[in-house]
């Protein structure tokens, strides 16, 4: 089948077609075309990808879903939730975010974070949502080199090292955006 999902990550596009396996093929935004910025203009996860998903579902006319996630800390009460990717402003620079969040938990004990996804799916006009989390906690420093955003200060639940340390498909089965992708996926199944 062929879906639209409604981004221009690269990595992302990788880590979510593996996870959908060969009876999916996914195309992203630059293969449909679209060259603009998607509009996401909205202060929840769920609005922010359910607008995008309608953008592209009505000018491109394809099967799609939209993904938004947040990084929501505890200490920083939510923050830098829907505003995770402009955190240190809107350069949307991931060494920056990282930085700022490191500084303001200096002082923090409670280090408690979790990723949460939102995807908006659209089939052939319907609208449905899927949301994924994953618990962890927030490290002191960044550490390893995979992955992207605020992989490397971010350490899972039940694991000893952080987002960036771990290979693609072991990230993939317990990550955020893997698990609203098997909600996505079940559905499909269903
Ligand atoms: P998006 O909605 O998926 O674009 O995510 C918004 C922001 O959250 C990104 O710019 C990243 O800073 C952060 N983020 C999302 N997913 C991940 C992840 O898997 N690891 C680390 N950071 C992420």
């Amino acid at each position: 089948m062929k879906l639209t999902f409604a981004t221009n990550n690269k990595h992302k596009l990788e880590e979510v077609q593996a996870i959908l396996g060969i009876n999916f093929e996914l195309a992203g935004l630059e293969d449909i075309g679209c060259t603009e910025e998607v509009p996401e203009t909205g202060n929840t996860l769920e609005a922010n990808a359910l607008e995008k998903a309608r953008y592209i579902y009505e000018k491109y006319n394809t099967n799609c879903f939209a993904d938004d996630t947040g990084l929501e800390i505890d200490y920083l009460n939510g923050a830098p939730g829907v505003y995770s990717a402009r955190y240190a402003g809107e350069q949307k620079n991931p060494a920056d975010n990282v930085k700022k969040v490191l500084s303001e938990m200096q002082n923090a004990n409670n280090r408690k974070a979790r990723f949460r996804c939102v995807i908006a799916l659209i089939l052939e006009g319907k609208e449905y949502f899927f949301e994924g989390i994953v618990n962890g906690e927030m490290l002191n420093e960044p550490t390893g080199k995979a992955g992207f955003g605020y992989d490397p200060i971010f350490q899972p639940d039940g694991y000893d090292c952080s987002f960036a340390e771990m290979p693609l498909d072991k990230k993939n089965k317990i990550s955020h955006r893997g698990r609203a992708v098997e909600k996505l996926i079940a559905f499909f199944k269903s």
